[in-house]
């Protein structure tokens, strides 16, 4: 018996080749109908007999596009009509519109191989893609994603592109992002050192010149897919030298990019996991471990290097035409602003930065930096999320109407939209207008893009926080609820969201946060149980002698503190620091009482960095706590004995750690072995506590999250210790570790409280 189903396709199914494929087996089993794209994902008819749809569904199942991913499949009977000849495929119907946005994906191997085949049509087309690679996010304006609603819109198929559009067989049937040589985006150049335009006639040669200038020494600077990178040749000291000054980071490490893991391998670690993400189409900035010393110059002599995978033509052309195993691609931006994703910006802001300028006509109409993820075993931490990773999708029903405005620094806001917890990229720290101005643009884009509808707005609760201002405003303007969440709560509620848990044991240890006392929180542990928590731990108060200050100088912390155990020692010890003319004057004339309070675990590791000499001064977020872990003693397992009042909060106190510290120093212990020992007394303390905290509340699920687990040394002890005592532990591997996961944690809390205040 003839029958007709109408099915509907939810979740990742537009932009990776879902209707060539649904086209494809429908073909196959001579199956008539159609299929199309719809708001809420896609739809398709089918008309046939009983065995042919036992069959459909086998295909569906087995042979899905890689990049898909179906949510669910909703399977309806419907009236059969006569007379269908075919399988068809309908443009899309413009109703209701909630259905997920594909990330950008690496290069795919079809397309490399197409690109290096000087027998194929797209020979050296610079922007090939297929249904499986290419630009999505960064070129999607508006759903449902149709070419006409792309910044590929521009680009008029010429005929050889339309057939292959158009041919249910191709690899590029109905791949929005798909152009060629004649038809496609054009390179343009300009010359800061010769001040004038680089003009050429094929986009080869613009690319032929980069490679030439790059192994001149130069800077280059050039348009990729979500945004400007800068481009130089990391063997030659003298270019990473300016490249380091110039572009202000002041040592900051910088990312390189490469065609083969195999190159890799020769100088760094690489476990399957890293080398499976490495080759996948995310192909994120990986933190590799060194295996030896090389480009010290680029990683700030950190033992860490971060590596990514060409992923797009253009880069692949550019290693082999240079012939230079790997090369630096940096984001374009100067500190603290957005990275730069259009040329008139660049004509005007890389000047004096780069030497070499080339661009493509393709809008970027949304920003996206690369995305950077280390591995501690096998679990990936996210330290930034861009390309690859946004828009990040989670599924959780009944969640809707609920915007999350972040945090200060690393922003990154979420929405609760129809059933999606939608997160979006890195947006960066928002003290800068440009950051300001980017923020703001995202939460617009996010509401007309998903036509979203907000009543629950929520914030943290830091008074001065940009964000926490904003989102004041916007719950007046939208006429929302607004609620405010305790940062580091909100860090646990990341993970809690991402492993689906309501009741937990959680430690947020990293840098500062608006306590709920008023003072600056960072090392706290709590027990949550859905929207209830209770602050279980934290480091004894100490004070932030210099305030805003010790964060970028940590030396005054360190001084203040290693006198108040051994003046003299203190002295002696730092008598060679350029400080130590305001060193003294510290312990003099501060007042301490006029400095803040805090719980920090972020500036306890500076201050044990700044002890062992890593550093006087943070040049860059982090950089004495990066270069702390760098130099810690795999090996040693010893620890310090600490003094922690157990109690309803149990408090630790941190004189104890650095008395023995100084101790160790004295007796000319090496700093790898204290460094170790610092690490693991770390460990140790957050084993005991939850061994404490198990037997008072009976709860084994403990979760961790904060800045300062982004130390790898930390984390995976850590995360083993509590493992081997039979807790089950939980970690950030979706949502950003550190304050780019905070939107996330607090959209979850927000969906909790709807769900456990209306029961
Ligand atoms: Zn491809
Ligand atoms: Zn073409
Ligand atoms: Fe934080």
């Amino acid at each position: 018996m003839i029958k007709r189903k109408r099915y509907t396709f939810k979740g990742l199914v537009q932009g990776v080749g879902f209707r060539p494929f649904i086209f494809k087996i429908a073909k196959e089993l001579n199956l008539v109908g159609f299929v199309k794209n719809i708001g809420i994902g896609v739809t398709a008819e089918f008309q046939g007999d009983e065995k042919q749809f036992i069959e459909l569904n086998e295909k569906i199942h087995k042979l899905k596009p890689e990049n898909a991913i179906i949510e669910s499949i909703q399977i309806e009977d419907i009236e059969t009509i006569e007379n269908e000849k075919e399988f068809k495929i309908e443009a899309s119907s413009h109703d209701q519109i909630d259905t997920i946005i594909p990330h950008d994906m690496a290069i795919c191997s079809d397309c490399i191989n197409e690109f290096f085949d000087n027998k194929n049509r797209h020979y050296q087309n610079f922007f090939i893609s297929c249904t499986n690679c290419g630009p999505r996010y960064t070129m999607i304006k508006k759903l449902p994603y149709d070419r006409e609603n792309t910044t590929m819109d521009k680009f008029k198929f010429c005929k050889e592109c339309e057939d292959e559009y158009f041919s249910p067989a191709d690899r590029r049937f109905n791949a929005q992002s798909t152009t060629c040589e004649k038809c496609g985006p054009r390179y343009y150049g300009f010359s800061f050192e010769e001040n004038n335009e680089i003009k050429f006639s094929r986009n080869i040669e613009y690319i032929d010149f980069l490679s030439k200038k790059i192994l001149e020494g130069k800077i280059v600077a050039l348009k990729g897919i979500g945004g400007f990178h800068l481009i130089a040749n990391p063997y030659d000291d003298n270019v990473v030298e300016r490249l380091m000054t110039s572009k202000k980071r002041e040592s900051k490490p910088m990312a390189l990019i490469c065609k083969d893991i195999e190159d890799v391998k020769e100088i760094c670690y690489v476990s399957k996991y890293e080398e499976n993400l490495f080759n996948s189409n995310i192909s994120p900035i990986i933190l590799f471990s060194k295996k030896k010393d090389i480009f010290n110059n680029v990683s700030d002599n950190l033992n860490t290097l971060g590596i990514m995978r060409a992923y797009t033509a253009t880069y692949y052309y550019l290693l082999r035409k240079t012939n230079l195993k790997f090369l630096i691609a940096t984001s374009a931006n100067i500190s603290k602003v957005p990275m730069i994703i259009d040329q008139n910006e660049a004509l005007e802001k890389l000047k004096g930065i780069s030497d070499i300028l080339i661009w493509h006509d393709r809008e970027i109409y949304r920003r996206c930096d690369d995305s950077v993820v280390s591995f501690v075993n096998d679990k990936n931490i996210i330290i930034r999320s861009g390309r690859g990773y946004a828009p990040t999708y989670k599924r959780l029903e009944k969640a809707d109407k609920i915007i999350a405005f972040g945090a200060q620094e690393k922003n990154s806001i979420s929405i609760a939209h129809k059933n999606n917890i939608i997160s979006s990229q890195f947006i960066g720290d928002l003290d800068s207008k440009e950051n300001i101005e980017y923020y703001e643009k995202t939460i617009n884009d996010y509401i007309n893009l998903f036509s979203f509808e907000p009543e629950i707005s929520i914030s943290d609760k830091h008074p001065q926080y940009y964000s926490t201002q904003y989102a004041k405003d916007f719950a007046k303007t939208y006429n929302t609820k607004i609620y405010y969440l305790q940062h580091h709560v909100a860090h646990i509620y990341s993970v809690m969201l991402e492993k689906n848990i309501e009741k937990c044991i959680g430690f947020a240890f990293d840098g500062t946060g608006y306590g709920d006392d008023g003072n600056i929180w960072g090392s706290e542990g709590f027990i949550i149980d859905k929207i209830n928590y209770k602050r279980v731990f934290h480091i004894d108060y100490y004070n932030l002698i210099g305030g805003e200050k010790a964060i970028k100088e940590p030396i005054r912390l360190a001084y203040y503190y290693a006198s108040k155990i051994d003046p003299l020692f203190t002295q002696r010890y730092f008598a060679n620091s350029k400080y130590s003319n305001i060193l003294e004057f510290i312990i003099k004339g501060a007042n301490i009482v006029d400095y803040p309070l805090t719980s920090s675990m972020g500036r306890l590791f500076d201050i044990v960095g700044t002890l062992l000499n890593v550093g006087e001064t943070n040049k860059y977020e982090a950089m004495i706590p990066m270069h702390l872990e760098s130099i810690a003693e795999k090996s040693e397992k010893g620890y310090y004995e600490t003094i922690i009042k157990f109690s309803h909060t149990s408090i630790l106190d941190i004189m104890q750690i650095i008395q023995n510290i100084i101790d160790d120093i004295k007796n000319g212990i090496d700093k790898s072995i204290i460094s170790a020992k610092f690490h693991n007394t770390i460990t140790k303390i957050v084993v005991d506590i939850t061994k404490y905290l198990k037997q008072n509340y009976n709860i084994s699920t403990v979760v961790l999250s904060g800045g300062v687990f982004q130390n790898r040394f930390l984390l995976e002890r850590t995360l083993n210790e509590l493992n081997n005592h039979g807790f089950n532990v939980y970690i950030n591997e979706v949502y950003p570790i550190n304050d780019g996961g905070i939107s996330a944690g607090q959209v979850y809390y927000g969906y909790l409280f709807k769900k456990y205040s209306e029961e």
